[in-house]
């Protein structure tokens, strides 16, 4: 195994605070010149994460591709294929149905929109989603270097297996070509480690970025609806993901969240799934244990097609629009939100805000005023960060397990 850099997770918490800190003191001081706050703004931060997040997704297609090849070109067992891809997608799915549905029930207790008056102003432009259609012929790429060009993962997921099984079936022709592509995979993972040694300034980066220029008010007007959407995450990270893993599994839940630690705070200061693969992948293979061949198919099509905390902020956003507006949802419309919810947040893009663009389908579906949308931008940012660290959290459950009903978990990495 490839060795990790030393203490890596308590200096990335270093500069997340430290990056808190400076970014706090230069959004609030009024004594240092406007031209200094500028540079470190600009020159620091934002560059400095650009560059980050740059170096991040610069790996997620290579390490896809290598990974899921010489995952799927080494199986012998091609059923085990077909029951991943059940066991995930099912799974997937079903842990977003639970998400939403959590969304709206602690949404029509607490009411987070009654009572509130704004006069709402439309955003400058509506964003627009994707249907359902375009998400299921993305899966289809025609152009594969067009599709890996654009991060399409699910397009590079899909040609990924097809090239893996086609080398499977034709090693003895090709003197086991297949091997070339585990030493690939190998050396992307040395990169990924060499990448994420740079993380402490990258977070520090990050995370000052984001304070320096919204400051820490992350309620605005809208206090109740992200009160109650904190809460809704942290009751699905924590009990739902507990509870899912104790019934599938006999793993301590103590270990597994304290491993997560370190790619939930990427995700945290990345607001990004798919900048946050690498991660993940590696913290799933090295740390718990994940089969590489399950965890190269799981994790990539996870951060793309599973987004529970999105899902909770689409829950929580239409209950808050809709009661702001007067509109009593049936519970018919609420069923049909979960059935929205979950289609739309597989083609949601695992990037920053993008949930908020999904959005926008299932306030049309009901007819919601969608000016309304700007309270929710406005608010957007922290919670971003929050929901994508719940969604990679989701990813790594579901690849355990994945792992561990195949038999594919290895509990000394895990227990280790
Ligand atoms: N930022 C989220 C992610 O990458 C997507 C979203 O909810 O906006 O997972």
């Amino acid at each position: 195994m490839i060795d990790a850099p030393k203490n890596l997770t308590r200096n990335i918490l270093l500069g997340m605070l430290v990056g808190f800190v400076l970014g706090a003191i230069l959004y609030y001081s009024n004594f240092l010149p406007l031209r200094l706050k500028e540079f470190i703004e600009i020159y620091v931060f934002n560059l400095g994460s650009s560059i980050f997040v740059n170096l991040l997704k610069l790996l997620i297609v290579p390490l896809v591709f290598f990974s899921l090849v010489s995952g799927i070109s080494s199986l012998t067992n091609m059923t085990s294929l077909g029951n991943i891809t059940l066991k995930t997608v099912s799974l997937y799915l079903s842990t977003t149905a639970i998400a939403v549905t959590l969304s709206l029930i602690i949404g029509s207790i607490f009411k987070p929109g009654s009572g509130y008056s704004s006069n709402i102003s439309p955003p400058d432009k509506l964003p627009q989603g994707q249907g359902i259609y375009e998400t299921i012929l993305d899966i289809f790429p025609s152009n594969i270097i067009e599709a890996m060009a654009n991060n399409q993962m699910l397009a590079v997921v899909f040609f990924s297996i097809l090239f893996g099984l086609a080398l499977n079936k034709t090693n003895h022709l090709t003197n086991n070509f297949s091997e070339s592509f585990e030493k690939l995979n190998t050396v992307f993972m040395q990169l990924v480690i060499m990448i994420i040694s740079f993380a402490p300034i990258g977070v520090f980066c990050l995370i000052g970025k984001f304070v320096i220029a919204d400051g820490l008010d992350i309620f605005q007007e809208a206090f109740k609806y992200v009160t109650l959407l904190i809460l809704v995450l942290f009751i699905h990270a924590f009990v739902t993901y507990s509870l899912i893993l104790k019934m599938f599994t006999n793993l301590s839940l103590f270990t597994f969240f304290k491993k997560m630690r370190e790619v939930a705070i990427f995700a945290f200061s990345t607001s990004s799934s798919a900048a946050t693969i690498p991660v993940t992948l590696k913290t799933v293979q090295d740390n718990l244990g994940v089969n590489k061949n399950v965890a190269s198919f799981v994790i990539p099509v996870g951060a793309t097609i599973n987004m529970d905390g999105t899902a909770i902020m689409q829950g929580m956003a239409t209950i808050f629009i809709a009661q702001m507006s007067g509109i009593d949802l049936s519970l018919i419309q609420y069923v049909q939100v979960v059935i929205l919810a979950v289609v739309t947040s597989i083609g949601t893009a695992a990037v920053p805000s993008a949930g908020t663009i999904t959005l926008v389908i299932i306030l049309q579906q009901f007819g919601l005023p969608l000016e309304a949308i700007g309270i929710i931008l406005a608010v957007d940012r922290i919670l971003d960060m929050l929901r994508t660290s719940v969604n990679v959290t989701g990813d790594a459950a579901v690849a355990c397990i994945v792992a561990n009903s195949e038999g594919l978990l290895d509990k000394n990495i895990y227990n280790k």
